[in-house]
């Protein structure tokens, strides 16, 4: 059990690590200031524990899912569900050309959309949210947060969602963090705004081009029940995610397992059982989430 968790992390971690690299910096093509970012005044904070029968029930209307102020990096490890998730868009080329894959499969995904490209493409967003995936919040500029001050990080994740429901009418239940970087501040500011920050446990780093074989077998690799699929829609050549999503969606169907949005994914997520060693992680001032080695010491402790 230790050793596949730690798998997990360290495929994880992996990511993350990577991902630090040039990516959003080579990719992004707009200049975002700070003034461009308006704070506001937040939803109150739940402290309610999260407790969901495990049963999927694809076909019924959200339920309320309590905002946890801590990250979900998997759903349910006892249910055949999958969730798929794009980061970076909504791009004009690429995340069309997601949705059609998606709406030919009957696959249901959740879309980690970056704020100002919302306001630039509220069409695609629209059509996110028409085909029933699920759109979420991947803050209002993609900066590091964890660089940021309480405020800062609290402004690029409100602006993210006020972009959303402007266009879409409801504010995102669901936050992840540019390059994954959290820290204690980072998921505090996500609850609340009143969204629960998602990382992810399956990843091929879509975004470095691996190839679409590479992207497909890693993928493969690491899906198991309950797995969150980390790609990318967005922040640059998308082409070989394109390629390699029919064949993994094709695939995992073939193994038995059901696609479902992230609030699917919650609303089906039974608690971890340590949420109170990370309560008191969270609440010990002298501990820092930010290097990889405390992070896995922390989740080694969180998940064990
Ligand atoms: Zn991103």
């Amino acid at each position: 059990m230790i050793v596949i968790v730690l798998t997990t992390i360290l495929a994880m971690l992996g990511s993350i690590t990577l991902a630090t690299s040039t990516f959003w910096h080579r990719t992004s093509s707009h200049v975002v200031t700070k003034t461009s970012i308006t704070r506001h005044a937040v939803v109150s904070i739940q402290t309610s524990i999260p407790v969901q029968k495990p049963t999927p029930s694809l076909t019924s209307s959200p339920k309320h899912v309590p905002v946890l102020g801590y990250p979900i990096f998997n759903g349910n490890t006892h249910l055949a569900e999958i969730a798929l998730t794009f980061d970076d868009g909504p791009n004009p080329y690429y995340t069309p050309q997601i949705l059609a894959i998606l709406q030919r499969s009957g696959v249901k995904a959740t879309f980690f959309d970056v704020g100002y490209l919302v306001v630039d493409y509220p069409n695609i967003v629209r059509q996110e949210s028409k085909q029933g995936n699920i759109v979420a919040d991947h803050s209002w500029s993609h900066p590091r947060l964890t660089l940021l001050s309480a405020p800062a990080i609290l402004s690029q994740i409100t602006a993210a969602s006020n972009a959303i429901k402007a266009v879409l009418g409801v504010k995102p239940s669901f936050f992840r963090p540019p390059y994954g970087a959290m820290n204690r501040s980072v998921l505090a500011e996500a609850r609340f705004a009143g969204e629960t920050t998602i990382l992810w446990d399956d990843s091929a780093e879509d975004w470095r081009l691996p190839g679409v074989s590479f992207i497909v077998s890693k993928i493969l690799r690491l899906a198991r029940d309950g797995a969150i699929i980390l790609m990318h829609d967005g922040g640059g050549n998308r082409a070989q995610t394109v390629a390699a999503l029919p064949i993994i969606i094709k695939t995992l169907k073939n193994r038995g397992f059901q696609f479902v949005t992230i609030q699917q994914l919650a609303e089906d997520l039974v608690a971890p059982p340590s949420q109170n060693a990370y309560s008191s992680i969270l609440s010990d001032a002298k501990i820092s989430l930010t290097s990889i080695t405390q992070l896995l010491a922390w989740k080694r402790k969180v998940y064990r």
